[in-house]
């Protein structure tokens, strides 16, 4: 099953936007679809605010952010906030892995969204309104902009981070014992290292001492999924994707001989360097790990888990 994503639907070609158009893009349509599926939500339309209708924008009142209709002056909050409600509470039950944004919306827009003080100064520096609900009563979930998907590094990880949590979920789903998360930590051991390998150990250790056989404490498993969101919210430094890469090598030295040790070096240090891609000294150990059947390395997720069909790591 692909993992199930929430959207801005006007990102899909839907014809909401508040001059009856859309904005789709072709990468979420044509490429991301191949992965996820599409929940599609345009918190406007939803509120009965027509399409197409007038424009709203963000603005500072006695201390709080108000939702405006431009021509009108009508405060249209309490209508979004209502969507709000209702949306997460079904989110909730649709096991959500992850949400697409669109940019710049005073409902939709998940950072730099232009926002009015009392004085009429603006400053992009508001969060849409709806945007602000989901972030804050999800806070594990995956969430991005379309246009920062164009950034390579960005994108990579939040579709990592997409898979991690639909694994996370169908691991819960299937009533896990403490075992299974300590396997699914284990199976993202070099992912986590790559992001910080201080929170890696961290994170690891909310698990020990609790009994692998018993079933999996509904609070433990909240908690170590937000402390793991919050550790791969950002893309990884290539520094630290070289020094996981060298660790799991390090499981091959002894069936190298010493022409091909120099050369999977070669090929780390080469990335390390931003000579090559990603893709390159993966593939390596992925061919390594297979031909010397090394189980242990073969389960990481940053070797086997991404799905091929989008190339992540070929411009990385
Ligand atoms: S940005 Fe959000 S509110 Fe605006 S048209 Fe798109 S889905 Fe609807």
């Amino acid at each position: 099953m692909k993992p199930l994503l929430g959207i801005s639907a006007c990102l899909l070609g839907q014809s909401v936007r508040f001059n009856g158009g859309h904005c789709r893009e072709d990468f979420l349509v044509k490429e991301m679809a191949k992965v996820v599926d599409w929940f599609p939500v345009c918190p406007e339309a939803e509120a009965g605010m027509g399409v197409p209708r007038e424009t709203i924008r963000l603005q500072q009142r006695e201390g709080a952010v108000r939702l405006i209709g431009n021509d009108k002056g009508e405060d249209k909050t309490d209508l979004i906030d209502e969507v709000a409600t209702k949306r997460l509470e079904e989110f909730k039950t649709l096991n959500l892995c992850g949400y697409v944004l669109k940019s710049a919306s005073p409902s939709c827009g998940a950072w730099r969204v232009k926002l009015f003080q009392e004085n009429g100064v603006s400053a992009k520096n508001g969060r849409g309104l709806f945007a602000a609900r989901l972030m804050a009563e999800m806070p594990w979930l995956p969430v991005e902009e379309e246009g920062r998907l164009y950034d390579a590094a960005l994108r990579e990880n939040f579709l990592y981070r997409i898979c991690a949590l639909a694994e996370f979920r169908t691991l819960q789903a299937a009533g896990s014992k403490v075992a299974d998360l300590c396997a699914f930590h284990a199976r993202h051991k070099y992912r986590l290292m790559s992001h910080n390998q201080t929170s890696m150990r961290e994170l690891g250790r909310l698990l020990a001492g609790h009994d692998g056989k018993s079933h999996c404490n509904p609070v433990l498993a909240e908690n170590y999924l937000l402390r793991f969101s919050q550790i791969v919210d950002k893309p990884p430094r290539r520094s630290n994707t070289t020094n996981a890469l060298s660790h799991m090598a390090g499981y091959l030295t002894d069936h190298l001989d010493s022409f091909e040790r120099q050369y999977l070096a070669d090929l780390i240090d080469q990335y390390r360097r931003d000579m090559i891609p990603l893709i390159v000294p993966i593939l390596r150990i992925r061919e390594g790990a297979r031909k010397y059947k090394q189980d242990y390395l073969l389960q990481q997720f940053v070797l086997t888990g991404f799905p091929d069909q989008l190339k992540l790591h070929n411009g990385l």
